[in-house]
């Protein structure tokens, strides 16, 4: 029989090696709380939201039906009919269950995305009903309307999600958001498509087109009265209707195109965006230049799209790349992460000073890509070029799903920084700071509190 002493040696650095890595398990959970518990803390400045006037939700009646937004995206993608939903869903006589049969084979198979995971928790957090099955979408529902009531909001967004301020892309309807948890960018898009030609726009903003100085004249009326109006920046969505590429053509040519356009105005709708490009491109121009000049954020929809049967390549945002080069003065807010051309944009915000990312959607969209994109964008970009959240919902209880996630997400990426010796716990929170409040509030000029 062998004496005890012959196991001594293994046996002792055996122990101590457990004793070390019950050491190490012990920091990590310690640093991955420390980290958590402080990005959890911070009030969040939401650069982008699809929120409208609380008013207009209470009118309605809200339902599990209402509320899938996103979700509802993958299971077009996944072959429900959008317009025969649609119809289902607003026809005046279906019941829950005609709208819950349309779309429960599609729900099911779109079960695994991060677009249904958000919706699921937020609902299992917010109404109690943790998972959406054909047992429980009439009782979640029922709660859904029950909750609708004026004080929605502020419960959801700034008592449960932290988010002290959003920024919302809701129109005109923007002016009557409430400003203790709001504020609003405005679209200027119609400069460039046109689509209910010109009636629409001298409407809107008072002034007579006959000329493409005329229509020039408009946009400075436009945008001048968004600022006396309140809006701290300008948005567009054009990546969904063309490319991103804007081409600097010369004045004459635009002119010319614009004449031909004002006079025979069902052009408008008939020639592609290929065909009125030029005159498109040189507002796309005047619109970047007239952010400068007024010191706005413009705020732009680079990559992926909410919609399905689009051309994702024409929304790469280094297709911009030529525009923000000849606006050195205007601040370029690009956004969602440019998914899925994401390092094609940390490699453009790195190079160009007037280029900020905006990480609006992107949790929701792939948490993975969204880690990978963070912990990139760490190594890569000055903090206060990073707009660290967007919840990009038009329905609250999705920006505080979307908002938790994030916080996941972001605590995750910092922790795993300090584990790896990368930079201190006080640094990392530091970073967080400026990612969800510090920056976006720089970027978009907003006087917060504290
Ligand atoms: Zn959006």
């Amino acid at each position: 029989m062998p004496s005890a002493r012959y196991f001594t040696v293994p046996v002792l650095s055996f122990v101590l090696t457990i004793v070390a890595l019950t050491a190490c398990a012990d920091r990590e959970d310690e640093v991955r709380s420390r980290i958590e518990k402080g990005v959890n803390q911070i009030m969040i400045v939401d650069t982008h939201e699809h929120l409208g006037p609380e008013k207009l939700r209470t009118e309605r009646v809200m339902s599990l039906f209402t509320h899938l937004h996103y979700a509802l995206s993958d299971m077009w993608a996944d072959g429900l009919g959008r317009r025969m939903a649609d119809s289902v869903f607003n026809a005046s006589g279906a019941s829950l269950a005609d709208k819950w049969n349309t779309i429960a084979p599609y729900w099911n198979n779109t079960r695994n995305t991060a677009y249904n995971k958000v919706l699921t928790e937020a609902f299992s957090d917010l109404y109690g009903i943790d998972d959406v099955t054909e047992d429980t979408y009439e009782e979640l529902s029922n709660r859904i309307q029950q909750a609708n009531k004026p004080g929605w909001y502020h419960t959801v967004l700034k008592e449960k999600a932290g988010i002290e301020l959003s920024i919302t892309d809701t129109g005109l309807r923007g002016t009557g958001m409430n400003r203790d948890m709001f504020r609003a960018v405005l679209r200027l898009d119609e400069f460039l498509l046109m689509w209910d030609s010109f009636g629409d726009v001298e409407k809107k903003w008072g002034v007579s087109v006959q000329t493409l100085a005329d229509w020039e004249y408009a946009l400075e009326v436009a945008m001048d009265s968004l600022v006396a109006l309140g809006f701290v920046g300008v948005k567009s969505g054009i990546a969904y209707n063309r490319t991103l590429r804007f081409e600097d053509f010369p004045r004459e040519r635009v002119e010319q195109m614009f004449d031909r356009l004002r006079a025979e105005p069902e052009l408008v709708n008939s020639q592609s965006w290929q065909q009125k490009k030029p005159v498109q491109d040189w507002m796309f121009d005047r619109i970047a230049k007239g952010c400068a000049k007024r010191d706005l954020a413009f705020q732009i929809h680079t990559g992926f799209f909410y919609d399905i049967n689009r051309d994702v390549t024409q929304a790469n945002p280094t297709n911009l790349t030529p525009l923000v080069m000849r606006n050195p003065g205007t601040r370029f807010v690009l956004m969602h992460c440019g998914y899925p051309y994401g390092r094609d944009l940390l490699a453009m915000a790195k190079n160009l000073p007037n280029v900020v990312t905006d990480m609006c959607w992107i949790y929701v969209i792939s948490p993975s890509f969204a880690y990978e994109y963070l912990n990139e964008a760490i190594e890569t970009l000055p903090a206060d070029k990073v707009l660290g959240f967007g919840g990009d919902y038009g329905i609250p209880e999705g920006s505080y799903g979307h908002a938790k996630l994030c916080r996941r997400i972001v605590s995750r990426v910092l922790a795993d920084k300090v584990l790896s010796g990368y930079w201190g716990e006080a640094e990392a929170l530091a970073y967080a700071r400026s990612i969800l409040r510090d920056a976006p509030a720089k970027v978009f000029k907003l006087d917060l509190e504290n």
